[in-house]
């Protein structure tokens, strides 16, 4: 298996957890203990497309309650799915 490069900078990535915040408006979603590739040099975070895939679902419920400040924690919504 060939070793994961930063598509910026070219650096390793090397697998952490990283805090998501989303934006929507009328509020902020912030999920914590994301699992994510982080580059060494720069910096940069890269999700799996299913990290993704499941952050989209807490933003869409966070937005369909339209709650003010939605703050989650990964490993649970992942426990709960
Ligand atoms: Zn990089």
């Amino acid at each position: 298996m060939r070793k994961s490069r930063c598509a910026l900078c070219g650096g390793e990535m090397k697998p952490g957890k990283t805090t998501f915040t989303v934006d929507l408006g009328f509020g902020v979603v912030v999920v914590r203990g994301v699992p994510a590739m982080v580059c060494e040099q720069c910096g940069e975070e890269w999700m799996k497309e299913e990290t993704a895939e499941t952050l989209e679902r807490i933003v869409d419920e966070a937005r369909g309650r339209h709650a003010m400040i939605e703050v989650a924690q990964y490993e649970d919504i992942k426990k709960a799915s």
